[in-house]
């Protein structure tokens, strides 16, 4: 932003004792120098605080921000730091350009940033009532930047204990081209297993797409693309399982019948006139909709 003094920072149009520097932040020394070693760590595209930086932005931030408080404590003999935030001008931020103040501290350095605020009159219980609120649901830009040029499922299946109470959970990503919105959707089962809910989850998905092309939303047998973390669903398809299963009457390659006949069979009928890609993903690792559909399948058999 032209006028901000952060930005023109960043760009070199002010001095400044630059500390680190990376693709995300940069990072120098607070103008103030009042604490030794007080550093400002800002993004070096302008956000005015954390209500307007996107949640991806904000993870890459607070990578180099552990990065440049850890190297004080690794390299510069501290042992420990503040990190500090302002967000808006009631809490006292002074320059509306996203930033987090870094304070190097070390055993017995004098500094007490923490204050006496004294007690409140409302008890906890009544305070809490003010304060607590539920996580939303999926909003529509959260995941927009996962969204591809053909439509997209993720989905994952859980269960409490194998078999038992399950879950299964998956978020639609519609097209790019497309009008239409993210979706969530979800279910289970009182008495089921893990894999019966990966299936489910794939099923429900495509069922989804099948409801929106019969209602005219969108055009009918488009390509979909389904992303899982189960290898029996994936190699079902990318290996020709399902294939050598129906040409054996359902007998799997050691001869006894194949499990989950039912659910296999409606999804080869979802499956029949369109293409469906799938893909394994790494479960429970870093793949942000996967953890997403873990997050809503679990959720389900933990209600
Ligand atoms: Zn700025």
């Amino acid at each position: 932003m032209k006028d901000c003094l952060f930005c023109k920072i960043i760009k070199g149009e002010i001095p400044s004792y630059k500390v680190f520097e990376d693709e995300n932040v940069y990072a120098f020394l607070d103008i103030a120098n009042d604490v030794y070693g007080h550093t400002l760590v800002v993004p070096k595209k302008h956000y005015e605080n954390l209500m307007d930086c996107p949640e991806r932005t904000l993870g890459k931030i607070m990578a180099s921000v552990k990065k440049i408080g850890n190297h004080f404590v690794k390299d510069c003999g501290f042992d420990g730091y503040n990190v500090f935030n302002n967000n808006g001008k009631s809490a006292e931020q002074a320059i509306m350009h996203l930033h987090f103040h870094i304070y190097p501290r070390k055993e017995n350095d004098g500094i007490k940033f923490s204050q006496d605020f004294g007690k409140q009159e409302k008890s906890l219980e009544e305070i809490v009532k003010d304060f607590y609120f539920e996580d939303e649901k999926v909003k529509n830009d959260d995941f927009s930047a996962y969204r591809e040029d053909c439509d997209v499922l993720y989905t994952d299946g859980a269960c409490s204990c194998n078999p038992g109470k399950g879950g299964y959970g998956g978020v639609f990503l519609p097209k790019i081209s497309s009008e239409l919105q993210i979706e969530e959707f979800s279910g289970g089962d009182e008495n089921t297993t893990n894999n019966r809910m990966e299936i489910m989850a794939v099923i429900e998905g495509l069922k989804l797409i099948e409801e929106k092309e019969e209602s005219g939303k969108k055009e009918k047998g488009e390509k979909v693309k389904v992303y899982s973390d189960s290898a029996y669903v994936v190699n079902a398809f990318n290996q020709n399982w399902l294939k050598s299963w129906q040409q054996n009457g359902w007998r799997s390659s050691s001869g006894g019948e194949v499990l989950n006949i039912d659910l296999w069979k409606e999804l080869l009928s979802l499956t029949k006139n369109r293409e469906v890609e799938f893909v394994k993903v790494k479960g429970h690792s870093d793949n942000i909709l996967n953890n997403r559909c873990d997050a809503i399948a679990t959720s389900y058999y933990k209600n």
